[in-house]
């Protein structure tokens, strides 16, 4: 199977950047033949209609579970549309964890969205107290991060990211990933990304790792010609 790699911008990068690096991603792909789905994530002021060749996807970092309406500070349905953004990404740790979203808000834009047939790239991860605390309580972790979640979705995309991995440098040993995803997989039979620290020095080794579908990255991927290194090695 042909791996998914995806690109979360975060809050970097403008819209005149982000642009650019469209434009240097698509011609990449285009001169490395790289013809498998890319995913990119950026920040919703610099969604676009891009003008791509290859399988460039957009999707968005977040959105309000409403077509539209008085939710000061959020985007909608409507604002997605304008751009033909039909992909979203729920349950990242910063939501979770610095903007503080409960899993009865997550579950309830993830079935908000998945009515509306949005493609969802939905995370789980524990934080390090629970990978402290050992295998069967990361399990009742990601237990409870998949709860009110219709995993049945057709449009479904998993990604595991412990959290004391996202953009600290330390990425998980790939024996971990390794048995946590089989874990995963147990319980949800999707294609599951990893996340945590990914770059061009442990991609490979990352992705070949069983039952790993692709990665979900973070700070390795603002940077076009880092990004485009990752892709010569997917
Ligand atoms: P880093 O690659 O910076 O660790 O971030 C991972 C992430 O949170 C992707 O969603």
């Amino acid at each position: 199977m042909s791996k998914i790699l995806a690109a979360n911008f975060k809050t970097n990068h403008t819209r005149a950047s982000t642009q650019e690096y469209v434009e240097k991603l698509d011609t990449s792909m285009g001169e490395l033949g790289y013809l498998d789905d890319l995913y990119l994530f950026p920040p919703a002021t610099a969604l676009n209609n891009f003008n791509v060749k290859n399988s460039i996807h957009i999707g968005a970092q977040n959105a309000y579970p409403t077509i539209k309406g008085s939710f000061t500070g959020e985007i909608g349905v409507e604002q997605l549309e304008e751009f033909n953004v039909k992909t979203l990404l729920i349950g990242h740790s910063e939501r979770r964890h610095i903007l503080g979203e409960t899993q009865e808000f997550i579950a309830k834009k993830y079935i908000w969205f998945i009515e509306k047939g949005f493609k969802i790239f939905y995370c789980i991860g524990e934080p390090l107290e629970v990978r402290e605390a050992g295998d069967k309580a990361v399990r009742q972790y990601l237990v409870e991060q998949l709860e009110g979640i219709d995993t049945s979705y057709e449009n479904l995309i998993l990604a595991y990211e412990p959290v004391w991995a996202i953009g600290t440098g330390k990425t998980a040993t790939a024996e971990l990933i390794e048995r946590t995803h089989s874990m995963i997989k147990e319980m949800v039979d999707k294609p599951l990304l990893y996340g945590g620290s990914v770059k061009p020095q442990n991609l490979a080794e990352i992705l070949a790792v069983p039952g790993c579908d692709g990665a979900l990255i973070g700070t390795a991927s603002w940077d076009a010609e880092s990004m485009i290194s990752m892709l010569e090695i997917a």
